[in-house]
């Protein structure tokens, strides 16, 4: 295992992207040694640092992934759904952890990655942070001690440019609370209400979003039931938490056998 690993950045301009630089500069465990951006970006030949804004940082930022990650003991990628497909396979050719905090991936598009965790190690989270992964946990729990007389719906709220919805994480705490519930997520999500919906129907487990400004990301995780409610809920105020997440998964990641983990791994919860 290196010692300070080489880590990768991919759509190093987006929003998470320039976290990832600044939590990777500042870390002593980790040095930065790549920046990727899509062809034809206009940070693509500039130094990362610069393009930032501030100091040089000594990585220019390049559109050819492969040469990036062949350099790198992590890639670190939160970008869009078929960029993180592509850079999978780049990322196992190269034989680098690949995390990935991107969201929005269908079912067929999780699958393809699974030929690259044959040979490489793949992270990967809807949400990195302490906070949401103890709260999965939590909602597992309670879902399995209360029964279908609680009614639960998880409601999110993100910044108004979110493409997808509802949230990674959304879909996480849906998830578990469906594991708790011994049931499959797909049989009794309704997702989205509209119109003449007809009442809610038992045991189902609903999913609401808002959009609106630059909100970081809000989760409830509601039970209600007759006479009382419990609601579980993380907001997150910092995107860092999310970059020290995927940090801390990139070093955890290191010398690990090929395969598919998430946070529930890295955080040992
Ligand atoms: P953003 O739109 O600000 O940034 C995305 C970046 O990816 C852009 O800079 C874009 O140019 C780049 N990109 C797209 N395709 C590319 C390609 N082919 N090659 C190189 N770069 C490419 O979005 P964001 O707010 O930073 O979020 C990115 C993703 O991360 C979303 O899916 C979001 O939901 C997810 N996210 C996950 C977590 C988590 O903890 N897992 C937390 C926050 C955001």
């Amino acid at each position: 295992m290196t010692h300070r690993p080489g880590i990768v950045v991919t759509g190093a301009s987006g929003r998470m992207g320039r976290m990832l630089i600044e939590t990777i500069s500042d870390s002593d465990r980790a040095r930065l040694v790549g920046a990727v951006e899509r062809a034809g970006h206009s940070w693509v030949g500039r130094d990362v640092g610069e393009a930032m804004g501030g100091a040089p940082l000594g990585v220019t930022v390049t559109d050819q992934p492969l040469d990036a990650f062949a350099q790198a003991q992590a890639v670190i990628d939160f970008t869009a759904p078929e960029a993180t497909l592509e850079f999978a396979a780049l990322a196992a050719q190269a034989r680098a952890v690949h995390v990935i905090g991107t969201t929005g991936m269908t079912d067929d598009q999780i699958a393809r990655l699974e030929p690259a965790a044959r040979h490489a190690v793949i992270i990967r989270a809807g949400n990195m942070s302490l906070g949401v992964n103890l709260l999965v946990q939590l909602t597992k729990r309670v879902a399995a001690a209360l029964d279908e007389d609680f009614d639960i719906e998880v409601i999110e709220a993100h910044h108004r440019h979110k493409v997808d919805a509802p949230s990674g994480t959304a879909l996480m705490l849906g998830e578990a609370a469906a594991e708790g519930r011994g049931v499959s997520l797909a049989d009794v999500a309704d997702r989205g209400r509209d119109g003449i919906t007809g009442a809610r129907e038992r045991g189902h487990i609903g999913f609401s979003a808002v959009r609106g400004g630059d909100i970081v990301g809000e989760h409830d995780v509601l039970f209600a039931a007759d006479g009382e409610r419990i609601v579980l809920r993380h907001v997150a105020t910092d995107r860092a938490i999310f970059a020290r997440g995927a940090l801390k998964a990139a070093l955890w990641g290191q010398g690990r056998a090929p395969g598919q983990y998430d946070m529930v791994d890295v955080l040992g919860l």
